[in-house]
């Protein structure tokens, strides 16, 4: 994203299939060039689909101009210049006249002209201003290129499938306006997105899981269930947790602090703004002050700002005082919350904002210590996994391109070492993992952990990024067993990343129904009648003693719509309790997952709720 050099910094953001909305209706993002994409036989097939779309267009709207087509991850679009706006339900229309033309089984051909010969061709068939535009985009000495199929015919560099027999199972999907070439000062388009699939079976399967991202849209449960509020009047990308969001966060972190403690950790609170020469000392501004707000400049000349980052405010802690290596691995972690200015086209929900709180810590420590205290970290990724159960993850190895001497931070011994020290790291605890050269930060290899949700996307959740730069910029030191000074090795990462993103994640993994422990309301106690409620009340008051976060729902609704209530709210557990359960010391349980589980008195319910809680 913005090259901050903080891991922590770099994660929050990247979601890697739904790069920017979080959901699978994210995916479909323009394309800067037309001709940014790999050549495999899907593309072919979707570029295919894309001109097969343009003839169905032109053949039921003679006056429409073309602008482009390309596929993309999930299928394809194509922009069009429309007299009369195209509505939703034009969609069916031209999807059926796409398959008509399909049928026609007509060949797909590849024509190479001259740049003259081209642009005749072009104003002869009308498909002026754009290809016209396009076609003069093309570097000069490149081959120019249309494909035609019938009568239809376009500039275009290929590669396509041979025959419009071949496309068999798409879909139209959406429309969307897209400013032509994306910039704003152009013309507004219409977008018709869509897909194509090999198979039927693939194409249903894929309009399954976009359907169901849908339903567990982040922003849409965030909404129904009560989590959180994003308002105008308070600014976008600037969401509000609900109580019950606030809930989930408040467990969220509890859970990750003692988790820290457990393995070594020291919290530390830093504030959220500082003096703007610490990003000068770490060479952050002025290079990436687009992502920075801008700094606060007082009279007497003091510029202050909102932190994007919060490693130098650690650096300065470790700084505070002399350090040798027995203190090391030092580890400094904070909750931290940092500002980056995202532009407002690309927020969303929780996943995309201006604001975050990032799971920090830095580490610090001598570089023979590097396999040891990555292990250390994978075995904390691994606890965090485990407790939020996501089971479906690999590992990704970012090395640096060696031949590359001018991006990568100059010390072939340090990279070596580090990198050596990652892979054996991984190697040792049987960790399968993708190696990638090149992708290194230009300061250190990190090793990242894609995340696959259920419905097979990958999130960037946690990082693990090594450093040998910073302590330099910071004159950053430790006493070795020689007695010299030497500088360490820093370690950045963060195993859940940005609270709100995860949160995101969370809600659209879960659909929303949060596992017990995290789950903003445990239980629900509902009585049946008024005089039930003393009982109730007293149930509540039992289970909100032994720790659980519990609601007396005594509102004068009905039974039915009570329990429809908790049902939609995805309450763990509903006790329902009337005149046999308030004589006997009984409640009748309801359980999220399993349904009626019938009467049982309290003592048992609470050893249940605990033991799952485990
Ligand atoms: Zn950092």
């Amino acid at each position: 994203m913005n090259g901050f050099s903080c891991a922590a910094l770099e994660m929050p953001i990247g979601v890697k299939l739904c790069r920017g909305k979080g959901s699978l209706a994210g995916i479909m993002q323009p394309m800067s060039r037309q001709y940014d994409y790999p050549d495999s036989p899907l593309y072919r097939l979707r570029h295919s689909a894309a001109h097969l779309l343009a003839q169905a267009v032109l053949e039921l709207y003679p006056d429409a101009k073309l602008g482009v087509g390309p596929p993309i991850d999930n299928g394809f679009y194509y922009d069009f210049d429309f007299s009369q706006p195209l509505r939703e339900e034009d969609l069916q229309k031209i999807e059926q006249k796409m398959h008509e033309i399909a049928q026609r089984e007509l060949d797909i051909v590849r024509l190479e002209t001259s740049r003259e010969e081209a642009e005749k061709l072009i104003r002869d068939i009308g498909q002026v201003p754009y290809k016209i535009e396009l076609l003069h985009a093309i570097p000069e000495g490149e081959t120019i290129s249309f494909y035609k199929q019938g009568d239809f015919i376009d500039l275009c560099r290929g590669p396509h499938v041979a025959n419009t027999r071949e496309i068999k199972h798409f879909k139209l999907l959406s429309l969307a306006g897209a400013y032509w070439r994306g910039d704003e000062r152009n013309k507004m388009l219409t977008r018709i997105y869509g897909t194509a699939f090999f198979s039927q079976e693939e194409l249903e399967d894929y309009l399954h899981k976009l359907e169901e991202a849908k339903r567990r849209d982040h922003r849409k449960l965030g909404r129904e269930l009560g989590l959180f509020l994003i308002s105008p009047e308070v600014g976008s990308g600037l969401p509000m947790l609900l109580p019950k969001g606030a809930t989930v966060r408040r467990v969220l972190e509890e859970f990750i602090l003692q988790e820290e403690l457990k393995a070594g950790y020291q919290h530390v609170r830093t504030p959220e703004i500082a003096n703007l020469n610490l990003y000068r000392t770490s060479g952050h501004y002025p290079y990436y002050k687009d992502s920075m707000y801008p700094p606060m400049v007082f009279e007497d000349g003091e510029e202050l700002i909102l932190r994007p980052m919060n490693c130098p405010h650690h650096f300065l802690i470790y700084k505070s005082e002399p350090r040798s290596y027995r203190d090391l691995p030092l580890r400094i972690a904070e909750l931290g919350t940092v500002y980056r200015y995202e532009k407002s086209g690309e927020l969303s929900g929780l996943i995309r904002v201006r604001c975050f709180t990032i799971n920090d810590a830095h580490v610090f420590l001598r570089p023979e210590q590097i396999k040891a205290e990555v292990q250390h970290n994978i075995e904390l990724i691994n606890t965090v996994y485990k407790r939020l159960n996501l089971t479906d993850f690999w590992y990704r190895l970012s090395l640096r391109d060696p031949a590359d001497k001018e991006k990568y931070y100059d010390d072939d011994q340090m990279w070596e070492t580090a990198e050596s020290a990652l892979r054996q790291a991984l190697d040792e605890l049987g960790l399968e993992y993708h190696a990638v050269r090149g992708e290194a930060a230009f300061y250190g290899p990190k090793l990242d952990v894609e995340v696959r949700d259920c419905l097979g996307r990958e999130w960037t959740v946690s990082t693990v990024q090594l450093d040998f730069l910073m302590a330099h910029r910071f004159d950053l030191e430790y006493t070795g067993e020689d007695g010299k000074p030497h500088r360490p090795v820093i370690i950045h990462r963060a195993p859940i990343g940005s609270f709100e993103r995860m949160m995101g994640f969370l809600i659209e993994h879960y659909a929303g129904a949060f596992p017990l422990w995290l789950a903003p309301v445990q239980v629900a106690v509902l009585p049946i009648a008024d005089r039930h409620h003393e009982y109730g009340a007293q149930v509540r008051a039992r289970l909100a003693e032994a720790g659980f976060r519990v609601e007396l729902d005594a509102r004068r609704e009905t039974l039915g719509y009570r329990i429809r209530y908790h049902q939609t709210h995805k309450t763990p557990y509903m006790l329902i309790v009337g005149d046999k359960e308030a004589e006997g010391g009984l409640v009748a349980v309801r359980s999220r997952e399993m349904g009626d589980l019938g009467q049982m008195p309290l003592d048992a319910l609470l050893e249940r709720l605990r033991a799952e809680l485990g």
